[in-house]
């Protein structure tokens, strides 16, 4: 076990995100009811171990588009759309937690739901505000629930994608490490889906530019808007907020604990705090490219 993996085990305060493809069932759209359970069920255990547990989840708008039989976001125009997508996610939000609480609830675990947009961030009160609050739920021993507010969020104030956005939570409240739970098994140097030759990478020590090219934007599955370089993104804010970050497979939930047992799991990128790195000032800038 190299001492990168082994020091995992000591990590105290973990956000773990899991994207909507890992939460549905690819053939029908409805919530894979058994994964669900198998992951509160984890996060649940790994809280029992006294450490700080946040849950960045996605699936508010593809559980609104099922719960009113929308198969595609569509509109006359933009806006229209947006209004759509918007309602679908007021509709989906509180189905998704009405879910996850009843789970949490077996486990006699407290959840809380936090819904965020880019000025949570950005702004200076609200970001204030936010990391009180974070801090707040953890010190209570509740498991806060995070999603971004899509029903306010349009493309000027929105993050846009999960994976940034749990690199931005881990980063706000000083996490020791990052999970992001996805539909592959880590990095590769080349989409495995597409090229058989691709070769498998367990450890990022550095995010070179080289590296950073080789995120291409497939995730294999329509519903989550994250692809590797959403995840590359994440690993730039996390590590250099000082914050470890494994991408892993969420076929099988239990790479959960074994990752915090040190097990050479998914791919680990290593954390370098960059005291360069201003989170509000990235956040600021996201989109404005
Ligand atoms: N926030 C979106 C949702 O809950 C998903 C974003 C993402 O998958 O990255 O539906």
């Amino acid at each position: 076990m190299s001492t990168l993996r082994e020091a995992i085990k000591e990590k105290q305060r973990i956000v773990v995100k899991i994207g909507s493809s890992s939460l549905q069932h690819a053939q029908t759209g409805d919530l894979d009811y058994i994964r669900l359970e198998k992951l509160v069920r984890e996060l649940c255990d790994i809280r029992n171990q006294g450490k700080d547990v946040i849950l960045v989840t996605s699936g508010a708008i593809a559980c609104g588009r099922k719960a009113v039989g929308i198969r595609e976001i569509t509109g006359e125009n933009k806006e229209q759309q947006m209004a759509v997508k918007q309602a679908c996610a007021a509709i989906g939000q509180a189905r998704l937690m009405m879910t996850y609480q009843k789970i949490f609830a077996e486990y006699n675990q407290v959840a809380a739901q936090i819904l965020m947009t880019k000025n949570t961030i950005a702004d200076d009160l609200n970001r204030f505000n936010a990391h009180n609050t974070f801090s707040q739920l953890l010190q209570m021993g509740v498991i806060p629930i995070v999603n971004e507010n899509d029903t306010v969020a349009t493309y000027e104030i929105e993050i846009g994608d999960n994976d940034t956005l749990s690199a931005i939570v881990a980063a706000l409240v000083d996490a020791d490490l990052l999970i992001l739970l996805s539909d592959i098994d880590g990095l590769y140097t080349d989409d495995p889906h597409r090229n058989p030759d691709a070769k498998f990478i367990p450890q990022v020590d550095g995010l070179t530019e080289e590296l950073l090219a080789m995120g291409k934007d497939s995730t294999g599955s329509d519903v989550g808007t994250g692809g590797m370089n959403t995840k590359l993104q994440a690993a730039r804010i996390a590590t250099g907020s000082g914050v470890d970050m494994v991408i892993a497979n969420s076929g099988d939930i239990g790479v959960l604990h074994r990752i915090l047992d040190g097990k050479e799991e998914g791919t680990l990128f290593v954390a370098h705090t960059d005291d360069g790195f201003d989170l509000a000032q990235f956040v600021n800038q996201l989109h404005r490219q």
